[in-house]
């Protein structure tokens, strides 16, 4: 199957500053090959790829910096965008501004990208306009590249191929009869029905630690704390303070909106790794894979807030918080698709309407919020069970999973879903919610 293998390159000064060049000529093909579009539009005309991609041929007379770039990345920012606006409509695809754009460029041609490994730890590839870039073979490509494409993150530019690695979704799971909630914490980042918790915090160490409290002071008050450790969460507040109190457009200003990337592109690797080695765990372990949906939860959470007993987290998760939360969950989701190609695992996904303040003993079930004695913990107030209440809410979203009937695991489908499944949200006995007397 295609899979994507990312490596940091070893530009020396010039090819930094013509891939910089490189980048920003493609911007400005898009940017143009937009407004050409927009205009046609606005006339009820229309202009396709194949007219675009002649015309760019004949601007090149005229505009000589346009060969800067290679043809093939041009051709490629055309089609990028012809499948944008096919996508979402010529009016919805985004101009790329200077701010908001992460700088990058495409090869599309396995013939003109071909790679070389240098000995064990080095490999080089070839790029038009580059000549030969040397990367640091930080993991084997293990198939043909597809693909390439070129992008800075941060100060450093990185070459991303499209592989074929030669492998397929096995037919059924190595542990078929396996299935897990998994919720998401409000201390740890990932809580499962087995009563494992993923903790952010140690994801580099070992992934996966016992049950800690929360931790209070600065720390709480920067994005994603537990990916920060406190001295850079920090820096990052001082940096936050120091941006609200640098003119717009001054020199100051760009220092500090350097500085703050380097700290939220340590957040941003940390997390991508915390979510790859939970996702190689839950889909090493079970073939069926339950999770909360994040939207229907965020509709229940807002309606349930008028009610006279709220349940505890709408004001854990609200705000800010809840939105980085999300995003986390987020990826975290995407890892688990990306890894159950492999291991033929089928990730689900449930409303989480009342899965904090359900019971999750199977002969009870009882919905009370007053269940939720605090944060941590959940004693039942019909049958008395006591739980860790992120567990509880985990085993509450794996029967919410397993009452929708058996799934078939394996490859029914690319994505892992449930095969004949219309819809991730559909509703459960346990969905509704019974009063409490
Ligand atoms: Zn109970």
């Amino acid at each position: 199957m295609l899979t994507g293998r990312r490596y940091r390159l070893e530009f020396d000064a010039g090819q930094r500053l013509s891939a910089e060049r490189i980048a920003a000529v493609c911007r400005s093909v898009w940017n143009t090959a937009l407004e050409q579009r927009r205009a046609y539009r606005r006339r009820s005309a229309f202009i396709g790829y194949a007219e675009q991609c002649r015309q760019l041929a004949e601007a090149k007379k005229d505009f000589p910096w346009l060969a800067e770039a290679p043809a093939q990345a041009l051709q490629q920012t055309l089609k990028d965008l012809d499948a944008a606006c096919r996508r979402h409509g010529t009016c919805k695809v985004r101009w790329k501004t200077r701010t908001r754009w992460r700088p990058s460029f495409r090869f599309p041609t396995p013939k003109q990208i071909p790679v070389q490994t240098i000995n064990r730890r080095w490999a080089r590839v070839f790029l038009p306009k580059f000549g030969w870039v040397r990367f640091r073979l930080s993991r084997p490509l293990g198939g043909a590249a597809r693909s390439a494409t070129v992008s800075r993150d941060g100060a450093h530019w990185f070459i991303a191929f499209l592989v074929e690695d030669g492998q397929s979704t096995p037919d059924a799971h190595a542990r078929p009869e396996t299935a897990v909630g998994v919720d998401r914490g409000v201390v740890t980042a990932a809580v499962t029905s087995d009563g494992e918790f993923f903790d952010r915090r140690h994801a580099t160490a070992c992934g996966v630690s016992s049950f800690e409290p929360p931790e209070t002071g600065t720390a709480d008050r920067a994005p994603d704390r537990g990916y920060l450790s406190p001295g850079e969460a920090e820096r990052y507040l001082r940096l936050q303070r120091r941006l609200a109190r640098a003119r717009k457009g001054s020199a100051r200003r760009r220092r500090v909106v350097r500085a703050l990337g380097v700290v939220m592109g340590r957040v941003r690797r940390r997390r991508a790794d915390f979510n790859a080695q939970a996702a190689h765990r839950l889909t090493r372990d079970y073939a069926h894979i339950v999770l909360e949906d994040l939207n229907v939860r965020g509709m229940t959470a807002s309606a349930s807030g008028t009610a006279a007993a709220p349940g505890a987290r709408v004001a854990q998760k609200s705000g800010l918080n809840r939105a980085i939360l999300d995003k986390g969950w987020y990826g975290l989701e995407v890892a688990l698709r990306a890894k159950a190609r492999y291991t033929g695992s089928v990730i689900d996904k449930v409303p989480a309407a009342y899965t904090s303040q359900t019971c999750s003993a199977p002969a009870c079930g009882r919905v009370d919020a007053k269940s939720r004695e605090s944060q941590a913990v959940f004693r039942c107030t019909a049958c008395g069970q006591v739980e860790h209440a992120d567990v509880n809410a985990a085993k509450c979203i794996k029967i919410k999973g397993q009452a929708a009937g058996p799934v078939v695991s394996g490859r029914g489908d690319l994505g892992g879903a449930r095969v004949g499944e219309a819809s991730s949200t559909r509703s459960t006995a346990r969905g509704a919610p019974r009063a409490a007397a």
